[in-house]
């Protein structure tokens, strides 16, 4: 549910498509990602909260029946904890029937906020966090401008979790292309076991032809991995992990070659032999393309 496109495209998690997707901001207020299109045509601004608040009321009116609220766009939780908890307040008091609040959130937004402000904001309603890991390891967040690092990224997942909130992480497969595919998927593994969300999303990597990766991409400094080199990567990373208290696991998006799912760590080797199955027969299998068609 979405009524807000005005300002460029709107972006949420599968798990919110029947959410109210409410934009505190526009765009995202990092935006340098080398391998995100998502807010490249957005210019970024925070709404006020005389704007915000007229929205919601709009909102309300025309979808009573509304249970879930999702606050977008790309880093909703870089806004200050009162003004936060004050869009938090005016939608449990304003949609009838909601019962839960979502948010994008950054490792960066995750580790300005102290314990005290992620429990006032989890006090107020925030119920869940999604965060883009994308990957543990230092070097390919470095080279993708991530702007964070693994054990940032740990700090920050536990930080959500330690405040009571639900964190569903993504992590993104391919992003160490084949020249660090190994170092990716290790490190990517540790900081996820570290961490251990309540639930994580393995996302391939795509890149479009208007992001930074892709010129790296034409010029040989990156080189995608294959169909097989994703499903292998894949593989490994799901090997090494290792998950202390259950954690959902889905590797389902339109962008994975395989669907792959299942509650970690009990259903890891399960998820491994469907993946075992599949390997040998991706090497007749084209990738995911870009726009150009020609990886
Ligand atoms: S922080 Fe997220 S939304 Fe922002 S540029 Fe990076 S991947 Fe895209």
């Amino acid at each position: 549910m979405m009524i807000d496109n005005a300002e460029g495209l709107v972006f949420r998690p599968p798990s919110e498509a029947r959410s109210f997707i409410l934009r505190v901001t526009i765009g995202c207020s990092h935006n340098m990602c080398t391998f995100c299109a998502m807010y490249k045509d957005s210019k970024y601004r925070v709404r006020s909260l005389e704007e915000i608040d007229g929205i919601i009321e709009r909102a309300a009116q025309a979808y009573p029946f509304v249970r879930r609220v999702f606050l977008a766009d790309g880093d909703a939780l870089v806004l200050p904890t009162d003004d936060l908890i004050h869009i938090l307040k005016k939608c449990y008091a304003t949609f009838p029937n909601i019962n839960r609040i979502g948010a994008y959130a950054t490792p960066a937004d995750l580790n300005r906020k102290s314990p005290e402000d992620l429990k006032r904001l989890r006090e107020a309603g925030l119920g869940i966090v999604y965060m883009g890991i994308e990957s543990g390891d230092d070097e390919v967040l470095r080279h993708v401008k991530k702007g964070t690092t693994g054990a940032l990224t740990v700090k920050a997942g536990k930080k959500a979790l330690d405040a009571g909130m639900k964190l569903s992480a993504m992590i993104l497969i391919g992003l160490g292309g084949k020249e660090r595919t190994k170092e990716h998927a290790l490190h990517t593994a540790e900081v996820v076991s570290a961490i251990n969300p309540t639930m994580l999303s393995a996302l391939t990597l795509i890149i479009p032809g208007n992001v930074p990766l892709y010129e790296e991409v034409v010029t040989g400094k990156f080189t995608p991995l294959t169909a097989r080199g994703f499903l292998e990567e894949l593989h490994m990373i799901l090997s090494h992990t290792d998950m202390k208290n259950p954690c959902i696991f889905r590797s389902n998006h339109v962008s994975n070659l395989v669907p792959v799912g299942g509650t970690l760590p009990m259903d890891k080797d399960a998820m491994l032999a469907t993946l075992e199955r599949y390997i040998p027969r991706a090497d007749n299998v084209r990738p995911l393309l870009n726009d150009t068609g020609n990886f």
